[in-house]
């Protein structure tokens, strides 16, 4: 089957070199198979995400080298555009018994930062009769949760090997539409992952998490899986991971700063490509590329790289 990643970036702000270092493995990684790349636009948040971040990105990765077959521009790759999907994957699990109406408003902060782990294995309101939550929506309307069973879910994870969670204990029922009727990133990133027909997920260390939580559904969706490869984190000097909130080494001190072969062999020195920073274009890098080089733990950056 040939391969196919992805890039599925979230426009809420430029991306920074952790981002970066992510986006690079995926485009390797498929490009050194022969595969393809799709550009999806994680635009859910409608209050973190803009259209100009989405926009700016598209030309940082095209500025790196780092093209994509499919998506990107087209309206329909955007997750703003693709509820329709997400509303008959709901529907799906309704007819199965598996969601509910949760009133309980920790919900909203909880999405608002995804791959945050729940905390309860379950929620009260998983227990309300139909009718008392029936009469509860008539004052507020619910965020929605997805009913998960007691059952250990183990995978392989390419570059971090065999990883088992408990969903009952580790994650909990977990949110999938939002009171404000947006859709959990958990739903939509299966949903869409499957439609698009993305045979490699290569993403953060901290989506590992998320992992047994989209397998599950994956399962109860009907749908095929892809393979994982989570990468490191790229920390700082101090050892906090790299984030656009703290716009760390975004692209417009990059940009300004280094030229695309200058940054992409920095980026492969802390893959573990090459033995030091030498600059290489991200085509060059794709013909010697070999996951085994690449360090399975997060990567401090040196400070000289962040001065
Ligand atoms: N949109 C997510 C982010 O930018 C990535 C989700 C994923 O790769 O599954 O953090």
């Amino acid at each position: 089957m040939p391969v196919k990643g992805r890039f599925a970036p979230s426009p809420s702000g430029r991306m920074h070199l952790g981002n970066l270092f992510s986006f690079l493995l995926a485009w390797l990684s498929a490009r050194r198979q022969g595969g393809s790349i799709v550009l999806r636009i994680e635009d859910l948040d409608p209050v973190r995400c803009q259209p100009a971040f989405a926009w700016q990105l598209m030309e940082d990765l095209e500025w790196l080298g780092l093209t994509w077959d499919e998506g990107g521009e087209s309206a329909f790759s955007w997750q703003s555009a693709r509820s329709p999907l997400y509303a008959a994957a709901f529907e799906k699990l309704t007819a199965q018994g598996l969601t509910y109406p949760c009133f309980c408003s920790r919900i909203q902060r909880l999405n608002e930062a995804p791959h945050i782990h729940e905390i309860s294995p379950s929620c009260p309101c998983a227990l309300l009769p139909p009718e008392t939550a029936e009469e509860k929506s008539r004052e507020k309307t619910p965020s929605h949760r997805v009913r998960v069973p007691h059952k250990v879910i183990s995978f392989t994870d390419k570059l971090q090997g065999k990883c088992t969670q408990d969903l009952w204990t580790g994650c909990g029922d977990f949110p999938i539409k939002r009171a404000d009727g947006a859709w959990a990133y958990q739903l939509a990133v299966v949903v869409d992952d499957a439609a698009m027909g993305v045979t490699e997920v290569v993403r953060g260390r901290d989506l590992l998490s998320s992992t047994p939580r989209q397998l599950w559904l994956y399962e109860a969706l009907g749908l095929n899986a892809p393979e994982f490869y989570h990468v490191p984190l790229l920390l700082a000097p101090d050892g906090r991971r790299l984030a656009k909130r703290a716009a760390d080494l975004d692209m417009g001190i990059l940009r300004q700063r280094y030229t695309p072969e200058a940054l992409v062999g920095i980026l492969a020195f802390l893959a573990g490509q090459q033995p030091s920073p030498e600059s290489i274009s991200a085509a060059g890098l794709a013909k010697i590329f070999d996951w085994d080089k690449v360090p399975r733990e997060d990567i401090p950056v040196s400070s000289f790289l962040l001065s």
